[in-house]
């Protein structure tokens, strides 16, 4: 069987990763060899079968015996092993959740329900690094993939509404914490149904200024009852690292704008907000001709057996298409789908996905399932 490397399984991606191995029977085709960069020498998780002890993650001869890698450790690990690794003489398969690799020229951003074929070209080419794209543009493509493989998008704008655990575990917690902080001020005056709601408001609004820089240490400002308009690093030119991300990796993903095909003109606004797990995002798109909606519809429908078009009602809308619903769910759906008011090839779309799942984990557990079946 197939010695498989496993890094950064402990961390929230990672954790899922092995979840939906576990619950897809891929342990039942390797022999997982897990590593940690603070325990080494401790006991592997159960999934472990002859290699029961954790390696040294940094322990160059113990990863060169895996000929695939599976890493969700983070960027700060990829920058400093994966050069030395591969300068040390490996030739094996890197898989890997960080960004630190994803634009390389020798790196495919993997998804492959939706770029198969860019992988498969790359494996005939002996490309060796494949890694998960960023979360929200995984969600995205999950769902309206079917109208950039049909080569209807001349443009396409966004707005973002991502959740807290996008940031990892520790900003997850922080935004549970402020809410309870913003609950107990007023607790005494929601108990009391008399009570002047304009108080309330004066209350919560005082104590989310009022914050230390305890209560705000992960997210830098409050995000309880609020929101945040700007996600990752600042570039200097006005737009977000997270920004950038949504053009810039749709294109490669699709294996579009360094070649053949040009690149799609994409942008977008990304908002964090205080949902706990799930990315949506809020679309515009001018389509390159006017395609009845019916049509969209089935287009979209008929692209993976995950995304799900949701009827653009209120009901279905407020049921289906929110994080509440698809929260720890393999789900993709897709609604909101209308021709918008400016003109016939505008179409408005709302898509949400579990950016753990189809944002992070499932690319990486699906890649390695195409590399055991070569
Ligand atoms: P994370 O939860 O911080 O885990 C990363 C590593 O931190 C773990 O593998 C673990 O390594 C170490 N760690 C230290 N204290 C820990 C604790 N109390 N609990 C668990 N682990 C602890 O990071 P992540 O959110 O999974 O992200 C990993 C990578 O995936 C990053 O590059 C991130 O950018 C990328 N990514 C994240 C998302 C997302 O939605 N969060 C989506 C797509 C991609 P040891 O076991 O070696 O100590």
């Amino acid at each position: 069987m197939e010695l498989t490397g496993l890094v950064g399984w402990r961390g929230m991606v990672g954790s899922v990763l092995l979840e939906r191995m576990a619950a897809e029977g891929d342990f039942d085709l390797i022999e997982p060899l897990f590593f940690s960069t603070s325990d080494k020498g401790g006991r592997a998780p159960a999934h472990a079968k002859s290699e029961a002890r954790l390696q040294d993650a940094y322990d160059l001869e113990a990863l060169k015996r895996c000929r695939i890698i599976i890493t969700a450790q983070g960027g700060d690990y990829t920058k400093d092993v994966y050069p030395r690794l591969r300068a040390a003489g490996w030739d094996g398969y890197w898989i890997d959740a960080a960004k630190t690799l994803r634009m390389q020229e020798d790196a495919v951003i993997i998804l492959d329900p939706v770029n198969r074929a860019v992988i498969d070209a790359a494996l005939a080419r002996g490309v060796r690094n494949y890694i998960g794209g960023n979360c929200t543009v995984s969600c995205m493509l999950m769902g309206i993939g079917a109208l950039f493989k049909a080569d209807l998008v001349e443009w396409m704008t966004c707005t973002t509404y991502q959740a807290a655990s996008g940031g990892g575990a520790q900003h997850m917690r922080e935004l549970l914490t402020q809410y309870g902080a913003l609950h107990a001020e007023v607790r005494d005056l929601l108990a009391d149904p008399k009570s002047a709601i304009l108080e309330i408001d004066r209350r919560v609004i005082e104590r989310q200024r009022a914050m230390t820089d305890a209560e705000t240490e992960h997210f830098g400002v409050p995000l309880g009852g609020s929101l945040i308009p700007w996600i990752d690093a600042d570039r200097g030119d006005g737009t977000s690292l997270e920004e950038w991300k949504g053009s810039a990796e749709t294109n490669k993903i699709l294996g579009r704008g360094a070649g053949a095909a040009p690149a799609v003109p994409i942008d977008s606004i990304c908002v964090r907000v205080g949902a706990m797990r799930c990315h949506s995002q809020s679309l515009t798109i001018k389509l390159k001709s006017d395609v009845p909606l019916a049509d969209i519809e089935a287009m979209i429908a008929a692209d993976n057996e995950w995304v799900q078009v949701v009827p653009n009602t209120r009901a279905a809308s407020s049921h289906a298409l929110t994080p509440v619903a698809v929260s720890g769910t393999m789900k993709i759906p897709v609604g909101r789908l209308r021709k918008l008011a400016i003109g016939a090839d505008y179409l408005g779309a709302f898509t949400i996905g579990d950016q753990l799942l189809w944002g992070a984990a499932e690319p990486l557990r699906r890649m390695l399932r195409i590399l055991l079946e070569r």
